[in-house]
């Protein structure tokens, strides 16, 4: 799949549609969920051009790897959930429900969660 400028992530990035920044550095941003499954749900995207997950650990450099996780672990620690633990999330592709067709975890926590794998 290739990547389509056009998708509301690559907006986001691009300063075209406001969102509230929660954190950002040269490899990733992360900010709200519009529409949040819990007291914490933060988007973290990558600030490169891709598509999924899959994408992103097929194409991606290691820098920029290493990069977007160690911000999804400073953003869980940043908004008090490392200790309580949280989930991370990222659809992947039709089947998953994937949404916007750019890389993105979501960060969830802030209360206790049901064991759900599917
Ligand atoms: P997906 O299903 O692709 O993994 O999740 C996409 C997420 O993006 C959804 O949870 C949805 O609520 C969120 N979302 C969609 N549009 C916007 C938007 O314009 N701004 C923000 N902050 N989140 C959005």
């Amino acid at each position: 799949m290739n990547y389509d400028d056009k998708n509301i992530f690559a907006k986001i990035l691009r300063g075209e549609i406001p969102t509230k920044t929660v954190y950002e550095d040269e490899y990733a941003l992360a900010f709200p969920d519009i529409n949040p499954q819990a007291p914490v749900h933060i988007l973290v995207i990558p600030k490169g051009r891709y598509v999924s997950a899959a994408d992103f650990g097929a194409t991606a450099s290691p820098e920029e790897i290493t990069g977007f996780y160690r911000a999804v672990s400073h953003v869980a620690k940043q908004l008090g959930v490392e200790d309580s633990g949280y989930r991370i999330i990222c659809n992947i592709g039709p089947d998953s429900q994937q949404m916007v067709p750019h890389f993105h975890v979501h960060i969830l926590g802030g209360h206790k969660m049901g064991h759900v794998l599917a």
